[in-house]
């Protein structure tokens, strides 16, 4: 997850009609989101929803409300649901600064850390736990998850290897060809720019990479 854009334009529709999903609120989303989920980061091409940031059911009175509509996958917001409503806000703070991203390929797991100890940095952790990590089924050291959340976690761990060997190249031949190639992976468009923040950070090319890392931030 990292920090998204939101227009400060409201899509007509939400102040003409009684309708939260109308054509204009799509388009808009889509634009402000670089046509990706805001909690998976996975590109959106028709599997998208307008998620509730707080659910409908526990605040209906924002069900119409543009800074609470978000696109995200199918996925996602069937896991989200109404279990997550105090989570860190998207377009306010810098997610990818606050919450620790990583994929432990020995362990298998995807790993979220905050410095931050609070209710939403807890409850966001809790909700990328659920949709990386399965429904925190153990069996002994392995991680049991549905035929579902291993296809999901499957993606995102081809997305992250096919970018350390990326990271890895340019570590081993710093050559302005092997940094076009990282840097074209940290283009705004690109899938898990989370994670990919926490790879940069941790091999310390933050400096190396400051103007690419630098999404939606003002
Ligand atoms: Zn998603």
């Amino acid at each position: 997850m990292i920090r998204e854009r939101k227009s400060g334009i409201i899509p007509s529709s939400l102040l003409t009609t009684s309708q939260y999903d109308g054509e204009d609120v799509k388009v808009q989303l889509l634009e402000d989101q670089h046509e990706k989920c805001y909690i998976c980061e996975r590109r959106l091409i028709t599997d998208f929803e307008i998620e509730h940031y707080r659910s409908q059911k526990n605040y209906p009175i924002l069900t119409n409300t543009w800074s609470n509509l978000f696109l995200s996958c199918r996925y996602c917001n069937g896991k989200k649901r109404n279990s997550f409503d105090d989570n860190i806000y998207p377009s306010v703070i810098n997610i990818e600064d606050e919450i620790i991203q990583r994929i432990d390929f020995e362990k298998n797991e995807a790993v979220f850390l905050s410095m931050i100890e609070d209710v939403i940095h807890r409850n966001t952790i809790n909700m990328l736990h659920v949709l990386y990590n399965g429904r925190l089924i153990h069996s002994g050291k392995q991680i049991i998850r549905t035929i579902k959340e291993k296809r999901f976690f499957d993606y995102t761990k081809q997305i992250m290897n096919n970018f350390l060997e990326k990271v890895n190249a340019f570590l081993m031949e710093p050559t302005p060809a092997n940094r076009a190639l990282v840097a074209a992976e940290l283009s705004i468009e690109q899938e898990m720019l989370g994670f990919k923040y926490w790879v940069i950070r941790d091999n310390h090319l933050e400096t190396e990479f400051e103007d690419e890392i630098v999404w939606n931030k003002h």
